[in-house]
């Protein structure tokens, strides 16, 4: 292809995507230590501040004064980067420590950390397609792009039930021989509807039909259950997952992935997965901000519960005020817009007439025609930060003229 023809595809691309609605401006936002969920937007015309209603840091571990004191004698001590492969550099403490304390909060006998979640799902399950013969991955239609890639990538038959029926599941399982290798793969909450697996009932399957479980907590751990073990461990189904995989970048507020699972597992794809083994690992400093998050949430429950308590009242308050937020079950309250252009205007007017950020959500990220508005009300949040928000959004559909449909 001559250099022009690859530039005209370039533009092709996005001249598509611009089309279409779903071009991506990233806001220029800086986060504030000890003010968030406020952050300052940086403009044409200078800083300004905003209030942060779509941020993974559901909990505000990121500015939480233990974890900022374990980054800073992490750092002191061990400096900024690992230094190479977990086998080029070994192990620091603060890996090791964190692995242990990952597999004690999941109660499995050992855990593995990787550069993100995103890595820990995709290569994870790339590599277990490769180590169980003859393997049938049953994947949910909703589940994330990182489990989507990595079962592409196992080589495995795969198969997509419809998002959480149960009868559907079966109806694949049921087509397999009872010794045929089969994984279950599915998210405990959603993250762009805010709903919740039913556990309990996909586990009786897999017991049913001989299935491993691979449950994806990313959107749950630091959140669900006594310690912040995540949905399986609130629901008591926790001991019936095989491979429980999480991130330290959303709750925890700093950044990581991993898995948890039984001994031989752990070690499976330690000694075989491409995406732990050929690449840098999380710097000492930051297993060490990890792990005082992971610690601190174990046996603080304020946050937990001030993030709940938030949430049931954000819900009032948008449902009160006529808005259509959609009916989730967990602490993400998707708004829904139905339509990109809008949904990207009703974002850019609550930005720049109201202060207030909130992303909008886009295909691929969700369907078309679903597009919408994806809030996260954390402790943090004020009652007045909410009455604001509320005033401001029905400001905001008025305005853009989109029709309520919840
Ligand atoms: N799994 C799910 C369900 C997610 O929503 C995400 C990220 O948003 C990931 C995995 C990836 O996690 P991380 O952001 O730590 O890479």
């Amino acid at each position: 292809m001559p250099a022009n023809r690859h530039r005209e595809a370039f533009r092709a691309a996005l001249t598509r995507i611009r089309a279409e609605g779903r071009y991506r401006v990233f806001a220029d936002l800086e986060r504030l230590t000890g003010r968030f969920p406020v952050a300052l937007r940086h403009t044409a015309a200078g800083p300004q501040e905003v209030v942060v209603w779509c941020s993974n840091d559901y909990l505000g571990m990121g500015q939480h004064p233990d974890v900022l004191a374990a980054m800073h004698t992490a750092l002191e001590r061990s400096g900024a980067g690992a230094g190479g492969t977990r086998n080029i550099s070994g192990n620091s403490i603060f890996h090791v420590e964190l692995e242990a304390e990952l597999a004690d909060l999941h109660h499995k006998e050992r855990a593995l950390l990787f550069s993100s979640g995103y890595v820990a799902n995709e290569t994870t399950l790339a590599t277990l397609g490769k180590i169980l013969p003859d393997l049938v991955i049953l994947s949910d239609a909703c589940n994330h792009a990182s489990m989507i890639q990595g079962i592409r990538a196992s080589g495995a038959e795969r198969h997509v039930f419809r998002h959480n029926d149960l009868d559907h599941l079966e109806e694949l399982l049921l087509q397999f021989p009872l010794e045929q290798p089969k994984l279950i793969a599915f998210e405990s909450v959603y993250s762009m509807d805010g709903d919740i697996a039913p556990i309990k009932e996909i586990c009786d399957l897999a017991v049913r039909y001989n299935a491993l479980t691979y449950l994806d907590e990313v959107h749950a751990v630091g959140m669900y259950g006594a310690e912040g073990a995540g949905v399986a461990d609130a629901m008591g189904q926790a001991h019936r997952i095989d491979i429980l995989q999480g991130t330290l970048g959303k709750a925890y507020g700093v950044i990581g992935g991993f898995i948890a699972a039984d001994a031989d597992i752990i070690d499976a794809v330690r000694s075989t997965a491409p995406g732990f083994i050929f690449t840098t690992s999380m710097p000492p400093v930051v297993a060490a901000g990890a792990l005082a998050s992971v610690r601190y949430l174990r046996q603080s429950h304020l946050e937990r519960r001030m993030q709940q308590a938030n949430v049931q009242r954000l819900r009032a308050l948008l449902g009160d005020a006529g808005l259509p937020v959609m009916p989730s079950t967990s602490h993400i309250l998707p708004v829904l817009v139905g339509d990109p252009v809008q949904c990207k205007a009703i974002s850019d007017r609550l930005l720049t007439h109201h202060q207030i950020y909130v992303q909008p959500i886009n295909y691929p990220t969700v369907a078309k025609g679903t597009e919408r508005l994806r809030l996260t009300p954390g402790p943090l949040h004020t009652p007045a930060m909410m009455g604001n928000l509320v005033t401001a959004l029905a400001e905001c559909f008025a305005a853009t003229e989109v029709v309520a449909v919840a």
